[in-house]
């Protein structure tokens, strides 16, 4: 058993404690919290900084971390798409594995106990398997015309049977983005992960023209979809956004992790959050910036009561993978939004989002949430900025 104390302990489902107390078995699980001086101090670890549950990063590409530093800065999403297509074969199994490892092995060292991980194929399942972190792997389908929708789908299929051999690891189907899936994929995907996890994570409103295509059909999507040799008569304009479009396809049930949210409107989130069930809204800052280099207006998000979570895309598109890093990044554009929300985004919320907060996501008796000491943090009102982050249980 360990007691263990620091000057803030943020439980992330119940007000912060000064000087409190956490007592844990071996195994972490929590047993109590409490007032400080209701415990012998020479029982207690004492840290310096701030406590928080385990970190949950909610939207990841383990599969793409070989592209490290591959893909040249700032030049928008379209660019940044085909440079994935491009190199996605072009190293060798080798090489993808060892990225692979390294970069959970970051995240572990960088407080994550679980991530929602985006997969198109099985390059990642042998490491998942290991254990170390707890996933929740979104098979993500795609097709770029009506053509290709029966292989997607039978993909799919394929990919969700070799997940069953990732131990304690949730998986469901999802669908990329609406500008790369055709209606009826959507639909489809839709339809079977009801059956499954119920959870769909799809990319959303990264860029300025993905609105544009679905209300006139035109700007730079169009034009994507004719150099991928695509036609696209599929697409369907006449939509308000391309969120109000993609909300015609899908139903109520399936719980929603929309990942990126840029280019949102005020009435988008109204409707998604009065018609869409259950939505969490991911935010990656930092592959924001260095994609297109454009932030979401978060504060319009926290205006809303919208549910937030944090995510740190892939490191095809970021120089790191740590959910406080990308916390210590929205403080620095916003520094008027809480931290104690910022927290709730990269803990709870996540964990709700990924279907593990039985387990996970708060410092509550019962849980196992891991816990992670943020030094240099001695208030919830410091600054972010000179921080490191130390792994305790
Ligand atoms: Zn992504």
């Amino acid at each position: 058993m360990r007691k263990i104390s620091a000057d803030i302990i943020f439980p992330a489902d119940a007000a912060p404690l000064s000087n409190g107390v956490v007592v844990c078995d071996d195994e972490g699980k929590i047993l109590s919290i409490g007032a400080g001086r209701d415990f012998d101090s020479a029982d207690v670890e004492k840290y310096q900084g701030t406590i928080v549950p385990g970190f949950v990063n909610a939207h990841c590409h383990l599969e793409l971390s070989f592209m490290k530093g591959a893909i040249p800065e700032k030049t928008g999403l379209i660019s940044f798409v085909k440079h994935v297509i491009a190199l996605r074969d072009s190293y060798s199994r080798e090489e993808q594995t060892a990225a692979i490892e390294e970069a959970e092995s970051e995240m572990l060292v960088n407080g994550i106990v679980a991530v929602g991980d985006i997969s198109n194929d099985q390059r990642s399942f042998a490491q998942k398997s290991a254990g170390r972190l707890r996933y929740h792997t979104f098979l993500e389908l795609f097709d770029l015309g009506p053509e290709m929708t029966d292989d997607a789908l039978q993909k799919g299929k394929a990919l969700l049977e070799a997940t069953r051999q990732i131990p304690s690891s949730g998986a469901s189907l999802t669908v990329h983005a609406p500008y790369s899936c055709t209606p009826r994929l959507i639909r489809e995907t839709d339809r079977m992960t009801l059956k499954e996890g119920g959870i769909l994570s799809i990319h959303l409103q990264e860029q300025e023209d993905e609105n544009r295509l679905f209300t006139e059909k035109k700007g730079a999507w169009v034009n994507f979809l004719h150099d991928m040799g695509c036609s696209d008569t599929w697409i369907e304009s006449g939509a308000k956004s391309s969120l109000q479009y993609l909300l015609t396809l899908l139903s109520r049930d399936n719980k929603k992790l929309f990942v990126h949210n840029t280019f949102s409107s005020a009435e988008d989130i109204d409707i998604a959050m009065e018609n869409a069930g259950e939505v969490y809204w991911v935010f990656c800052p930092n592959a924001n910036l260095y994609i297109e280099d454009r932030l979401p207006d978060y504060p319009l998000f926290v205006r809303k009561g919208a549910k937030g979570c944090i995510g740190t895309d892939s490191l095809a598109s970021n120089h790191g993978l740590s959910v406080w890093n990308e916390i210590q990044r929205i403080r620095e554009y916003y520094p008027e939004i809480p931290l104690e929300t910022l927290l709730t985004w990269g803990s709870i919320n996540g964990a709700e989002a990924l279907g593990m907060d039985e387990e996970l996501g708060s410092i509550s008796p019962g849980k196992k949430p891991g816990l992670v000491l943020i030094e240099g943090l001695s208030s919830l009102e410091g600054d972010v900025m000179d921080t490191h982050i130390k792994r305790l249980v």
